[in-house]
C-alpha cells in the first residue's frame, strides 16, 4: 500500500501535549524541593510502566524506547547539571546528542520482531553498543571533521545550544520517521517521533529550567499511550484489512439503541478468484475491497465479519436511509480494476480459471482483475429485536442478492 496521509493525524495530540508541557513547565516552580525530588522519579516510573506493558505485548521497540529514554534522563540528571564549558560535561552532552537521534533512527528502521528471541537480543545489543560507544564516536567524528569545524561547536544562540551536526541528525531522523509513519500508519512511529522531539527540546534547551524532567516525562506518557493504543488496535482491528474486527462489532452491537440498520457484504465468487489468481492476489483484493467499504458514508461503521465477509452498522437509520451509501460501495468495488504487477502471479491455471469463471468474470482485460460484492440489508424492528436476529435477516437478504445474480443489494 502507498502512503496514507491520514496517518499524520496521529501526531496531532502528542505534538499538542508536548508543546503544552514544554510551555507550562514553569508551573514546577510552585513545588518545593522535596516535591521536586519526588517528581524527579516520574520519568523512571513511566519508563518502568512502559517496560511492563511492552513486555506484556511483546514489543521490543517500545521496550527499548522506554529503557533508552530513562537512561538518557539519568545521564542528563547525573552528569549534565554543570556548564557545558566543563570539558567532561561537553563530552557527555555531545555523546547524548549523538546517541539520541541515532537510537531513534535504529528503532525506526528495525522491524518489530518481539522480545524474547534472537532479534530482541540483537536490537538490545545494538542499542547498548551505540550508547556505550557514543563518546568514542564523538571523538571519531571530531577527528574526521577538520579541526575547529563548526559542526560540533554549540549553536551560537542563547536559546538553542545543539551543534549543527546533531541538528542535522535529528532532522534526518524526523524525516525518516514521518515517512515511515506515512507508510506504516502505526503508533510505534508516533512514540519514537515524540521521543525524538523531546530529545531535541531537552538537548537544544538544556539551559532551561525543568526542561529534561518535563519533556522526558511527556515523552514517557506519549510512549505509554502509544503502547496502549497499538495494543487496542491489535485486539480490535483485523490485521489484513485494518478494519475493526468481530470483537469491536460485538461491542458496537451491544451498545446500539432501538433504531439501527445493518448490512452484510460478501465478495462474489471469491473462492474461484483465489483458485484462479492465487491467495496473495486474493489478499490484495480483500484489502482493496475493505478500503472501499471503510469509506462508507451515511454514518455507517465497517467491520470485517470474517473471511471475505464484511458488516456495516448504521446507528439511528432505517434500511431506506442506508441504501445510497451501500449502493455507492457496491459500485465503487465493481468499478475498480486492479493491475496484476507480478507476472508470476497471473493465473497459474489460466485455462482452468477461464473454464471455472462464470458470468462474474474476474479478469477484465489482460493483467487486470476485478471483483464484485453482494449486499444484504436489514433494519431493527419489533420482529427483528436482537442484533443476532438483524444479522440473520441481513444474511437472508444477502443470500437473495446472490440468487438474483450477485453484484446486487437486497433489503
Ligand atoms: P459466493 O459468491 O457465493 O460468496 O462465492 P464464494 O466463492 O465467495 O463463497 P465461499 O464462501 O464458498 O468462499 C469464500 C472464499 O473466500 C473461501 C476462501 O478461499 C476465501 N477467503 C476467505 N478469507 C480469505 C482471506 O483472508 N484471504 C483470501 N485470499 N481468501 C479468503
Ligand atoms: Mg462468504
Ligand atoms: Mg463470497
Amino acid at each position: 500500500m502507498g502512503p496514507q496521509p491520514r496517518a499524520l493525524l496521529r501526531l496531532i495530540l502528542p505534538v499538542l501535549f508536548m508543546g503544552l508541557v514544554g510551555y507550562g513547565r514553569g508551573l514546577l516552580d510552585h513545588f518545593n524541593e522535596d516535591q521536586l525530588t519526588l517528581l524527579g522519579y516520574t520519568p523512571y516510573l513511566l519508563a518502568a510502566a512502559g517496560v511492563v506493558l511492552a513486555y506484556q505485548f511483546n514489543r521490543s521497540r517500545f521496550l527499548l524506547l522506554a529503557i533508552f529514554t530513562a537512561g538518557c534522563f539519568w545521564t542528563i540528571r547525573d552528569q549534565l547539571q554543570v556548564s557545558l564549558a566543563d570539558p567532561h560535561a561537553l563530552e557527555v552532552y555531545l555523546s547524548v546528542a549523538l546517541t539520541w537521534p541515532l537510537a531513534m533512527l535504529l528503532l525506526l528502521l528495525v522491524p518489530e520482531r518481539g522480545i524474547m528471541n534472537r532479534w530482541g537480543f540483537v536490537y538490545t545489543v545494538a542499542l547498548g553498543v551505540l550508547a556505550l560507544a557514543a563518546p568514542r564516536l564523538v571523538n571519531l567524528v571530531a577527528t574526521l571533521l577538520s579541526p575547529g569545524s563548526e559542526w560540533l561547536a554549540t549553536w551560537p544562540s542563547e536559546h538553542f545550544v545543539m551543534p549543527k551536526l546533531m541538528v542535522a541528525l535529528f532532522a534526518t531522523t524526523a524525516l525518516v520517521g514521518v515517512l515511515l509513519l506515512l507508510w506504516r500508519d502505526e503508533e510505534t512511529e508516533v512514540a519514537i517521533l515524540s521521543t525524538l522531539a523531546a530529545g531535541a527540546a531537552v538537548l537544544g534547551g538544556l539551559h532551561l529550567s525543568y526542561i529534561s524532567l518535563s519533556m522526558i516525562s511527556a515523552a514517557g506518557l506519549v510512549q505509554l499511550s502509544c503502547i496502549l493504543r497499538s495494543s487496542y488496535a491489535m485486539a480490535y482491528r483485523d490485521e489484513l484489512t485494518g478494519l475493526l474486527g468481530r470483537r469491536a462489532l460485538n461491542e458496537k452491537l451491544n451498545g446500539l439503541g432501538p433504531r439501527y440498520s445493518l448490512a452484510m457484504l460478501d465478495v462474489d465468487h471469491f473462492k474461484k478468484f483465489n483458485d484462479t489468481h492465487g491467495h496473495d492476489v486474493g489478499d490484495e483484493v480483500l484489502k482493496m475491497v475493505a478500503s472501499r467499504i471503510a469509506r462508507v458514508g451515511g454514518g455507517g461503521t465497517a467491520f470485517r465479519y470474517g473471511g471475505e465477509e464484511f458488516c456495516v452498522v448504521f446507528p439511528r437509520k432505517n434500511a431506506e436511509q442506508c441504501v445510497d451509501a451501500l449502493e455507492a460501495i457496491r459500485e465503487s468495488v465493481a468499478d475498480y480494476r486492479m493491475t496484476l504487477r507480478d507476472k508470476g502471479k497471473r493465473p497459474v491455471k489460466s485455462k482452468e480459471g477461464e473454464r471455472k469463471r462464470g458470468n462474474m468474470a474476474t479478469r477484465i482485460k489482460r493483467g487486470t482483475v476485478a471483483v464484485t460484492i453482494s449486499l444484504g440489508l436489514a433494519e431493527r424492528s419489533e420482529e427483528l429485536f436482537t442484533p443476532e436476529e438483524v444479522i440473520k435477516a441481513a444474511d437472508t437478504q444477502l443470500y437473495r442478492a446472490k440468487q438474483a445474480g450477485r453484484n446486487k443489494l437486497c433489503y
